[in-house]
């Protein structure tokens, strides 16, 4: 079976990312991809009231949007697989930035607030048939933040409460997330052209969602890769 290149964690123009969902599809399917999720912000509604004059109508899908942004993805997962044999798979990143943790649903169906307890959050996604991933859980490099600490401070609760967790997102590796209880993928937390070149993961499975969540899951074919540039194939 084939090793399979992959990037779950990709913002677009629907929250904070630079480039529109099109150039997105286009960029990792030229560039030879073979699985990316997307996986734009939701807000919790505190940080929502509070940001939403500096950043505009772009920093959250809210509520009324989130059919309209599931039916932009679903048309393009169809692109992506017909003209690049890439699977894109759905997804929102929820954001809570007053509790501080996010938190990746992948292949989800239907809104979830950010504003839900973690446990909580977690059953919504396990009963949508979604995976979720604790986004970079320890401090980030070239922001010295820890959006995800209340993860990474009860991480003996949370640890295996999640499908994955980054241990790698963007330039930084975080080795302290790879302990033997994780599971683990890397994500660019993608926002513009030059997070491309960053840590991603490389999954050996069959290239379909299923099977693809199965092997997040069972994370044995799993590895680090970090692209540096140039064509994958
Ligand atoms: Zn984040
Ligand atoms: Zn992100």
């Amino acid at each position: 079976m084939e090793w399979l290149y992959c990037d779950f964690h990709i913002h677009t123009t629907w929250s904070d990312g630079n480039c529109e969902l099109k150039d997105v599809v286009e960029m990792y399917g030229e560039t030879g991809f073979d699985v990316i999720a997307i996986t734009d912000h939701v807000l919790d509604s505190a940080s929502l009231a509070r940001t939403k004059t500096e950043c505009g109508m772009n920093c959250s899908i809210e509520k009324d949007q989130f059919a309209r942004y599931q039916r932009e993805l679903w048309s393009a997962t169809r692109y992506a697989w017909e003209t690049y044999r890439m699977l894109l798979i759905p997804g929102i990143e929820l954001t809570n930035d007053t509790s501080k943790y996010h938190i990746l649903a992948l292949d989800s169906k239907e809104f979830i607030s950010p504003d839900l307890d973690v446990e909580d959050i977690l059953t919504e996604i396990n009963a949508q048939g979604g995976l979720s991933v604790a986004c970079h859980p320890y401090i980030r490099n070239h922001s010295g933040e820890t959006p995800s600490e209340y993860l990474w401070n009860n991480q003996d609760r949370f640890a295996s409460m999640f499908d994955a967790w980054e241990v790698a997102n963007r330039d930084d590796l975080f080795n302290v997330v790879g302990l033997k209880k994780f599971n683990y993928i890397a994500n660019s937390d993608f926002h513009e052209e030059k997070h491309l070149r960053s840590w991603k993961t490389l999954l050996r499975c069959s290239r379909n969602v299923e099977a693809v969540k199965q092997a997040i899951r069972t994370n044995e074919a799993v590895a680090l890769f970090l692209y540096r540039g140039g064509k994958l194939k």
